[in-house]
Parts: C-alpha cells; sequence; structure tokens
C-alpha cells in the first residue's frame, strides 16, 4: 500500500496504448491498491494505472463524496459495449494540477471489466452522472487518449493549460466528435459550465 507519484501531463508514457493483464497476479493486486491509494491521497475521483507509471489496462474510481458513502469500483481490462447520447462535462484530470475544462462525453455508457478478482462484470450508467463521465476518461488513460483532447474549446483550454503551466493542447491528438458537439448544443444541460 503505497501513494505514488502521478505521471504528470506531458510524459510521453501517459500517450501510450496500455496492456491486458493476463492474470492477476499479486502485482496486479497490489498495483490496484496503490492505486486507491494514490486517488484517495489526491482527493480524486478516478484513477488509472498509466497515470501512476504502469501501462496496464487497469482503473479505479470512487465518486463518493465521503467515507460513509465510499464506493471503490475497480476496472480490469475494460471494454466499452455500448456509448449513447452526448454531454457537457467540466473536467480536470490528476495528471493536469488544477486544469480544467469543458469536455464532450457520452451520457449513457455500458462497460464490461473484471473487477480484482477475476469475475467479469457489466455496468451501465445512463444519466450522465460523474461515475458515467469518470468511467470515460478513465478508460481513454489506457489508449493514451486525455480530457483535454475532447475540449469544446480549444482557446479555453490552451488558456488553462498555459495558466498552469502545461504544454497547450496538441492538434494530433485532438477529437473533432462533430455529432457529439451537435448533441450537446441542441440539448444543453441546465448545469453547464462555461
Ligand atoms: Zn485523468
Amino acid at each position: 500500500m503505497t501513494v505514488k507519484k502521478i505521471v504528470k501531463y506531458g510524459t510521453p508514457s501517459l500517450r501510450e496504448k496500455s496492456k491486458e493483464v493476463h492474470k492477476i497476479s499479486k502485482k496486479v493486486q497490489i498495483l490496484v491498491e496503490d492505486l486507491y491509494d494514490t486517488m484517495y491521497a489526491a482527493n480524486g475521483v478516478g484513477l488509472a494505472a498509466p497515470q501512476i507509471g504502469e501501462n496496464l489496462r487497469v482503473f479505479v474510481i470512487d465518486v463518493g463524496t465521503d467515507p460513509k458513502t465510499m464506493n471503490p469500483i475497480t476496472f480490469i481490462n475494460p471494454k466499452i459495449i455500448k456509448k449513447e447520447g452526448a454531454i457537457n462535462s467540466y473536467e480536470g484530470c490528476l495528471s493536469f494540477p488544477d486544469a480544467y475544462t469543458n469536455v464532450r462525453r457520452y451520457k449513457s455508457v455500458k462497460v464490461k471489466a473484471l473487477n480484482i478478482k477475476g469475475k467479469p462484470f457489466v455496468m451501465e450508467i445512463n444519466d450522465g452522472s460523474l461515475l458515467a463521465r469518470a468511467i470515460q476518461h478513465e478508460f481513454d488513460h489506457l489508449d493514451g487518449i486525455l480530457f483535454i483532447d475532447h475540449c469544446r474549446n480549444r482557446f479555453d483550454a490552451d488558456r488553462v493549460l498555459t495558466e498552469k503551466g502545461l504544454a497547450p493542447v496538441d492538434s494530433k491528438y485532438l477529437l473533432e466528435e462533430k455529432e457529439l458537439e451537435e448533441e450537446i448544443q441542441k440539448n444543453p444541460p441546465a448545469e453547464e459550465n462555461n
């Protein structure tokens, strides 16, 4: 059980595609414990293995707001099997200290993964909630995709990144997502942040 150093934006390994877990070995169990310890220590709601320097397809999420409502969920070798709808999400990332911007996400997501015991489970979240968005955010990390790649306003994202001393958005990774953007604009959520 160790609080690890979180890999920061600009480190090449954050852009690498992570490898599947073939066996839930002791090493993988320790990795999962370290992910939780590191995430809770940083007051995050999700953390993916590449963010602590392990390019393996593992992430953890806990959107519980206090110890009474703790709800840790471990995802090993996750697959997103359905995604629908579109929503604005005001996001940050533990690899981008204090930088937040509006990004595009699916409203509904259905994911299949293994738990820490190697047992498969399926989870479907249809409400555009923090959990639905966190799953997409953490899943992306396993493919070297970062939240800023989904930014809705590149100029705003660049401004925020520059303010925090981080490199601007890289065009090479920027996702167009025209259909998602059109759908978000058709149904702007009441709580949309600008
Ligand atoms: Zn992140």
